[in-house]
């Protein structure tokens, strides 16, 4: 669930952060300074070990450290001491001054590869850290690109920090704390200028979805019948594979004769929650002689496991071999709205975890990152020369979705596990699926 939520404040412009102190270093990185319009950031540091620190810390939080432009670089070079580096970090040495982190600022901030800044000052008996602080803001306030200070050190550095606070610069006790907090700024910035992407509408036969809905809350049931949710699913345009429900052998029989072998043979009652898990499932029969043995060994096993066989449907399904599977499905959250959620599916789904939610009513580029954001993503794509599959009837399917649980706030979850999918778009299609209603609304 935990993943769930990343999502979802990530998918709201929610900045998560896993400590208070981290909740306060963003807080009053956003709250005092302008925010970064890109991802690359320059160092300027006093001092080598922490200015490797942050530039590495930046780095893993997802900003960048670039080689300033070799105009900067020059300007650098000739006003700095000459054992100074100037590519980024820029290390200004022991011996920098006051002065020199002004120089520095300003010539980093005017550089165009460069987003943001981070000030390193380790206090040094000689230099006066209230004065550091007064030349980083003077040169900061120059500038419309957020400056943060990180003073380390116990003794003496206190006035320099309340400085820079007076002067709107936020100041952090270690490099680590600043990186995090301008990551977090400049995802934050990202978000602000993410386009939102349209949300798609589709033709659907929504009295017909309505019918169902309606007949189901009628009568109380908050798990719609087998044919009750292909039927719902047909009517917003999402495939179901072709199937048969019947009571008893022979109707089983006759029913094999109007489908194309191979065939699958299932269980479906109210009482059965994963059908293979109690042998409720036959897959790949090739003839009726095989059918009729499953049909046998299912009702063993049923009569095995003490289900009542009296409410068990038989279900005939095509068989749709070489399929890739997906989950796809939609739950209803309390105080959150609904959510889609989208992974690799079929019955390792529960071990694996691999899925990816976003609240509906999803955008056409929300339904394209579900599906790119997974892990199995590269399976989707194909591997080792497989073609892959039909990337767009997936989204279509996703937003499809999104569409019916717009319509209808009944649908309290629903799981398709699996939809198969396929390279062909007209082969993709659910083989299982349960739909859950909300009966008080
Ligand atoms: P349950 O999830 O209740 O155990 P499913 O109907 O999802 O039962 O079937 C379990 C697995 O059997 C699926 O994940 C899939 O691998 C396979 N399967 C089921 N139906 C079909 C079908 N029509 N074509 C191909 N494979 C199927
Ligand atoms: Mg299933």
């Amino acid at each position: 669930m935990d993943r769930a939520f990343d999502a979802l404040f990530k998918q709201c412009g929610v900045i998560r952060a896993d400590t208070i102190d981290e909740m306060f270093d963003i807080a009053l990185a956003l709250a005092n300074l302008p925010l970064p319009q890109g991802n690359r950031a320059a160092i300027i540091t006093n001092a080598g070990g922490p200015g490797i620190m942050a530039a590495d810390a930046c780095e893993s939080a997802g900003l960048q450290v670039v080689e300033l432009q070799e105009s900067t670089q020059k300007k650098l070079k000739a006003k700095l001491v000459a054992d100074a580096s100037v590519g980024n970090p820029v290390d200004l040495l022991a011996g920098g001054q006051p002065e020199d982190f002004k120089f520095a600022l300003e010539q980093v901030l005017t550089d165009e590869k460069v987003d943001a800044a981070i000030v390193i000052f380790v206090a040094l008996i000689i230099i006066n850290p209230t004065e550091v602080a007064l030349k980083t803001s003077a040169a900061a306030q120059e500038f419309d690109k957020p400056v943060l200070g990180c003073f380390m050190g116990v003794q003496g550095v206190a006035p320099g920090i309340a400085e820079l606070h007076r002067r709107r610069i936020p100041a952090y006790p270690f490099p680590e704390s600043a990186a995090r907090a301008l990551a977090s700024m400049m995802r934050y910035s990202n978000w602000l200028k993410k386009d939102p992407g349209a949300t798609p509408s589709f033709p659907v036969d929504k009295d017909r979805a309505k019918a169902i809905v309606q007949s189901a809350i009628t009568q109380q049931r908050a798990f719609l019948n087998v044919d009750e949710v292909s039927e719902l699913l047909t009517s917003y345009g999402i495939a179901c594979v072709k199937y048969r429900r019947r009571k008893g052998l022979a109707e089983i029989i006759q029913a094999a004769h109007e489908l194309t072998f191979p065939l699958v043979l299932k269980a479906a009652s109210s009482e059965i929650v994963h059908k293979s898990e109690i042998g409720g499932v036959k897959l790949n029969l090739q003839n009726v002689n095989e059918v009729e043995r499953a049909y046998h060994e299912m009702l063993d096993s049923l009569k095995s496991k003490g289900i009542a066989l009296e409410g068990v449907s038989f279900i005939l399904q095509e068989m749709l071999a070489g399929g890739r599977e997906a989950i796809m499905g939609l739950h209803a959250a309390q105080g959150f709205g609904t959510l889609i959620m989208f992974g690799l599916g079929g019955i390792h789904v529960e071990v694996l975890q691999d899925v990816a939610f976003r609240l509906a009513p999803l955008s056409s580029l929300d339904a394209e990152a579900m599906l790119s954001e997974i892990k199995g993503y590269p399976i989707l794509k194909g591997i080792r020369g497989e073609p892959p599959v039909d990337l767009e009837l997936a989204k279509e399917v996703l937003l499809r979705l999104s569409l019916l649980t717009q319509d209808f706030p009944e649908i309290q979850e629903m799981d398709i596990n699996p939809f198969m999918l396929f390279p062909q778009r007209n082969k993709c299609a659910a083989v299982d699926a349960r739909i859950r209603l909300h009966l008080d609304k």
